[in-house]
């Protein structure tokens, strides 16, 4: 590793479902990847080795899982699978992780914090100043959901309280079955949130902060029209109550400054999700949304030649773990064959 001439044939940058999937279908073509895991930022944060998955503790949707799995165990079989094959990780001591040992080595995980496209090789600076060259890059930094910010919010998120920023994901656990819920935001995703939870809920009250939705209208009309959601318009969530799991939400009107008490056993946050793409900036092409656009879906190709891209950053529709990894792999391959094309591999 590092700028002594050597070109690295493949840079996968992040280690959720994405990142390693691709490292393992690379590693396995005897490509030698080199991983970016990423450092961990401050919690609620999901910026972290592991990704997005690190922040829950049931997966039930996962196929291969069929009493569902922990968040932090599923990453670490990921990772341990990839290790497995002979990938490499860029770390601050410079000693690869041992696949069987997983938890004290996250902190030592280098981010990739610049990078220049401009000409091959890539270069990719870590956050250490460490220089690398490589052939081809793969881009799996994926997105963390937007939160509310508040402390409660975050604890229960964490303890696995009832707290959730995917119902897809977890409006189906048992917590959730028959019980009132509430979903915070206004646009299309919420509307689908709501809608998918109220297959579950007893019912569920959608929190808007202005007297409209910022949802188009079909999204907005199929939430009317469901007996089992009822809008509360003009109000914020001050709090999220109860100890161990959520009990209620402290809601504030925004017009009126009234202050009550909702009464629900979730609270799903469905204010939007933000793609870890800042360091690509200029670089690559992004959406508005700061999204990396492919060029060619379903293929991983960017507008960049040479560098792919996979998961939640480059999908703003499906964001689901088995989707992530999925695109995990048709980067690896597109990369392989790329590197096959250019006579480097
Ligand atoms: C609370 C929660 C629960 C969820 N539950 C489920 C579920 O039950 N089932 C399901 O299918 N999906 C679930 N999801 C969604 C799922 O986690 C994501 O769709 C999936 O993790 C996306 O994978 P990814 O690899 O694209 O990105 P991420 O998981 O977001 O991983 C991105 C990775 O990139 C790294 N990274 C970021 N920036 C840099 C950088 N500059 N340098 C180096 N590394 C960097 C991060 O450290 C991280 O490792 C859940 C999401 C959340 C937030």
């Amino acid at each position: 590793m590092g700028d002594n001439g050597h070109i690295e044939n493949v840079v996968i940058i992040g280690s959720g479902p994405a990142g390693w999937t691709a490292a393992i279908y690379a590693a396995r073509a005897n490509l030698n990847p080199l991983v970016f895991a990423g450092r961990p930022k401050t919690i609620p944060s999901t910026i972290m080795p592991g990704g997005q998955l690190m922040m829950t503790t049931d997966v039930e949707n996962y196929p291969g899982f069929p009493e569902g799995v922990d968040g932090k165990a599923m990453m670490a079989l990921f990772e341990k699978q990839a290790l497995r094959f002979g990938t490499r990780v860029m770390t601050d001591n410079g000693q690869n992780p041992e696949p069987d040992e997983h938890g004290g080595h996250l902190y030592v995980y280098q981010d990739a914090s610049k990078v220049d496209f401009s000409e091959r090789p890539f270069k990719i600076w870590s956050d250490k100043d460490e220089l690398i060259l490589a052939h081809s890059v793969i881009l799996a930094t994926g997105a963390t959901a937007n939160w509310l910010g508040l402390e409660n919010e975050k604890r229960l998120a964490q303890s696995g309280g009832g707290v959730s920023a995917c119902a897809v994901c977890d409006g189906a656990l048992p917590i959730f079955r028959d019980q009132p819920l509430v979903v915070v935001g206004g646009g299309d995703s919420a509307c689908e949130e709501a809608s998918y939870l109220s297959k579950f809920g007893s019912k569920v009250y959608m929190i808007l902060r202005r007297d409209e939705f910022r949802a188009s209208k079909i999204m907005a009309d199929r939430v009317l029209e469901n007996d089992k959601i009822e809008v509360v318009w003009n109000s914020v969530v001050e709090d999220i109550l109860g100890d161990e799991s959520v009990t209620g939400v402290k809601l504030r009107n925004v017009k009126s400054d009234e202050v009550s008490t909702l009464e629900c056993r979730g609270f799903f946050a469905a204010i939007g999700h933000t793609p870890a793409t800042q360091f690509l900036e200029g670089q690559i092409e992004l959406d508005d949304k700061k999204y990396v656009v492919l060029q060619n879906p379903p293929r991983s190709l960017t507008n960049v030649e040479g560098v792919f891209a996979a998961g939640d950053l480059a999908d703003a529709e499906y964001r689901q773990a088995v989707t992530a990894a999925g695109m995990g792999c048709k980067a690896a391959l597109d990369a392989e064959r790329w590197l096959a094309d250019q006579g480097v591999h």
